[in-house]
């Protein structure tokens, strides 16, 4: 929706130090902050999941640009899944010994959001390696080579499994021999294709990097590992059959993923006035040498230039501030999301 008028012609260094800009319209729409007024994961009284309030942001006055639409893959080539890294504090550094066999599915009987709220809540007590959205986002909260907390408790597991029944024998967490997927929506309900293409990705990914063995033995339900309490998970309606299948259809290839890296722990919000907290993109970057700043900043020798970005990089964000130095009449400026390397952006370079 932004119009830019001649990117290339404009000077690659400047002394205004937020690179070039383009003159970019800004206009919020109130049907689209609906849209993402409902995905900031904001505990509401009915959700099932108590998300932490402390992990909340609190402003809720939130505009969206038409252009910038929630979502952390790549449509423009949609192969090519982005693993987002959101982290939680629950889980187990190592695996114990053990390495990973198999993959657990689940369902979160909730939103990716609510999830999100909920991992990153030490008091929870609960975690997953990864979660995939309807929409075929993918979040990450623990590393593979760590210990997720999905799915230890033992209830009548389905001792078939060879590596399970070993399990309960030698007294081994299951936990430490699965890697975990979480699946957004309920229990029994249809899986939207964009959530099931993105899942058979992430689930050959995971087998062609951890050796997995496509099969029923070693691709399982929650259900299996705790079958009174998870007899409805991840639930009736989830694919088995075309999974197994799909992973086993000759000539598939995995492109790598972009993995995306934890936190340096770098504060970018530190000093920085206005900001609000949200998770949007993916949005390109309108201009070559455009100034990723540690703070924003118009000054071209302060010291907060952390990089410089090229036309067409794809970025996401999780907040912005509308106080930041002024340029072109415009005054906001985005923090791009850790993910993404962090660091604030002047509004104008996005379109
Ligand atoms: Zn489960």
């Amino acid at each position: 929706m932004s119009e830019t008028i001649n990117p290339d012609q404009q000077p690659e260094s400047n002394q205004s130090g937020i690179g070039f800009a383009t003159q970019a319209n800004s206009g919020g729409s109130p049907q689209i902050q609906n849209l993402i007024d409902a995905s900031l994961g904001r505990p509401t009284p009915s959700a099932d999941t108590t998300n932490d309030a402390a992990d909340q942001s609190s402003p809720v006055d939130v505009q969206l640009y038409p252009s910038i639409i929630y979502a952390s893959y790549d449509f423009q080539n949609q192969n090519k899944y982005k693993i987002v890294w959101r982290g939680s504090p629950n889980f187990w550094s190592g695996r114990d010994g053990q390495t990973p066999v198999a993959i657990c599915d689940h369902i979160m009987q909730g939103s990716l959001e609510a999830s999100d709220g909920w991992f990153k809540n030490r008091r929870s007590d609960v975690s997953s390696h990864f979660g995939v959205g309807q929409d075929g986002r993918i979040w990450q909260w623990v590393k593979a080579e760590d210990t997720a907390w999905a799915n230890g408790i033992l209830q009548s597991p389905d001792t078939s499994l060879d590596w399970l029944a070993e399990c309960v024998r030698r007294n081994i967490n299951p936990n430490s021999r699965t890697i975990s997927i979480e699946h957004e929506g309920y229990s029994g309900k249809a899986f939207p294709d964009a959530q099931y293409q993105a899942t058979l990705w992430l689930h050959r990914y995971l087998c062609q990097n951890y050796n997995i063995q496509p099969d029923r033995h070693h691709i399982i339900g929650h259900y299996q590992i705790t079958a009174r309490d998870r007899a409805g998970c991840p639930g009736n309606t989830f694919p088995w059959d075309k999974l197994i299948n799909d992973l086993g259809s000759a000539g598939a290839v995995v492109q790598p993923p972009v993995v995306t890296p934890p936190s340096n722990g770098t504060d970018w919000t530190q000093g920085v006035t206005g900001v609000v907290k949200m998770q949007f993109g993916p949005a390109a970057i309108t201009s070559n040498n455009s100034f990723v700043r540690s703070r924003p900043s118009l000054t071209a020798g302060d010291g907060t230039l952390v990089r410089t970005l090229n036309k067409g990089t794809v970025l996401h964000f999780s907040g912005y501030t509308d106080v930041g130095p002024e340029f072109r009449g415009e005054s906001r400026w985005y923090l791009i999301t850790e993910a993404d390397g962090g660091g604030w952006i002047h509004s104008l370079m996005i379109a």
